[in-house]
């Protein structure tokens, strides 16, 4: 059953239905909750919920649309080619980076994956010439992909197995009181942990994004087929990790994510450790997994800074601090990864 498109608070929905059927998986409750967030609001900015990179600074998008460019010149300038962003939020990344890859004659046609109506129509206004999908299965299938995703794999849904004084259960959610609280499922599920991680102590939590693992098989196969190459920008990890790194985040601060289902963004980290091998096991290059102040960096920000702050003087402080946000230790520098893959016979990429 589908929650989203009612105007029934979505929590007062969840209880319904899990009185009557019973305790919901916790990746139905993150999913649902995402799904009526994104559908009825636009949440970017200051103003609104939270604040991404290409929001920050044109830079980021700049350099995305370099890259894209300078592997495509590298690969032999193939037409035709096609840009693919995966929940593209206001379009603000792609309006940067096509700007920066037509100086350099890439030119391509623009595919949006975007599943909120409200965000569509912000993204329209950016980038007029753009073409909307559901989902990757009506992208051309001819021509290279440039694929680029900021921020949309930690949206996408996660499973969490918890172990038990029985074995592993999935986690569920059900009402307690005025919010939800997490219990251990009744059915086993110890066939769905790989067998090196079987044994575990009573509390253990592993996460899985079965949403993610797709996306990036889905991706991986385009690539191939097809020829281009894939950016995925993300918050995550790169080694194998136990514990749940769900949250949320209403109005730039973190709250429960079980309260208000639907009112808060709920994210989890990428398991960037995990995407990279389904990536190659479908033939794909994986051009490697670096922190994006470093990817950022090697790219060249801090040239593109100075240009900038020479061209308008006034605005020098703030491109300054808007480059510190993108590529500072402290700040989105070093949680935030960049993983860059490319078909068998393009070339590798810079940055990685
Ligand atoms: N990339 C943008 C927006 C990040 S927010 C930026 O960096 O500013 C997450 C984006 O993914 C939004 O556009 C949201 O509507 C979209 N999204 C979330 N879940 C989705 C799904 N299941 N299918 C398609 N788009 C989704």
């Amino acid at each position: 059953m589908s929650a989203t498109g009612t105007s029934d608070p979505l929590g007062e929905i969840f209880r319904r239905l899990i009185g009557n059927t019973g305790p919901i998986s916790l990746m139905h409750y993150m999913g649902e909750a995402n799904a009526r967030y994104y559908a009825s609001r636009d949440p970017l900015g200051a103003a609104g919920d939270f604040v991404t990179a290409p929001e920050i600074s044109q830079m980021f998008g700049e350099l995305i649309g370099l890259w894209l460019a300078d592997m495509w010149i590298n690969a032999g300038r193939e037409e035709p080619v096609h840009y693919v962003e995966m929940g593209p939020g206001r379009g603000t990344l792609a309006r940067d980076a096509l700007r920066a890859a037509k100086r350099y004659g890439l030119t391509p046609s623009v595919h949006f994956v975007e599943a909120s109506t409200a965000l569509k129509d912000v993204q329209l206004a950016s980038v007029p010439q753009a073409q909307w999908h559901h989902d990757l299965s009506t992208i051309p299938p001819y021509g290279p992909v440039l694929v680029v995703a900021n921020e949309f794999l930690d949206a996408l849904p996660v499973r969490q197995l918890v172990m038990t004084e029985a074995g592993w259960r999935e986690r569920m959610v059900v009402p307690e009181g005025d919010r939800f609280v997490c219990i251990a499922g009744s059915q086993p599920m110890d066939a769905a942990i790989p067998e090196a991680r079987r044994a575990a102590e009573v509390g253990t939590i592993i996460e899985t994004c079965p949403g993610a693992a797709a996306t990036i098989y889905e991706i991986a196969g385009r690539l191939k087929d097809q020829g281009g190459a894939a950016l995925f920008i993300d918050y995550g990890h790169e080694q194998l990790r136990d514990g749940s790194t769900l949250q949320a985040v209403r109005q730039h601060l973190k709250v429960d994510p079980f309260i208000q289902p639907g009112e808060a963004d709920l994210t989890a980290h990428v398991d960037f450790a995990t995407l990279a091998p389904i990536a190659q096991s479908r033939g794909v290059r994986w051009l490697g997994t670096v922190p994006q102040g470093r990817w950022l960096r090697n790219l060249g920000i801090d040239a593109r800074a100075q240009t900038l702050a020479q061209a308008a003087p006034q605005h020098g402080p703030a491109i300054e601090a808007a480059k510190e946000r993108l590529v500072g230790e402290g700040q989105m520098g070093l949680l935030f990864k960049v993983m860059g893959l490319a078909a068998p016979s393009w070339p590798g990429g810079a940055g990685f």
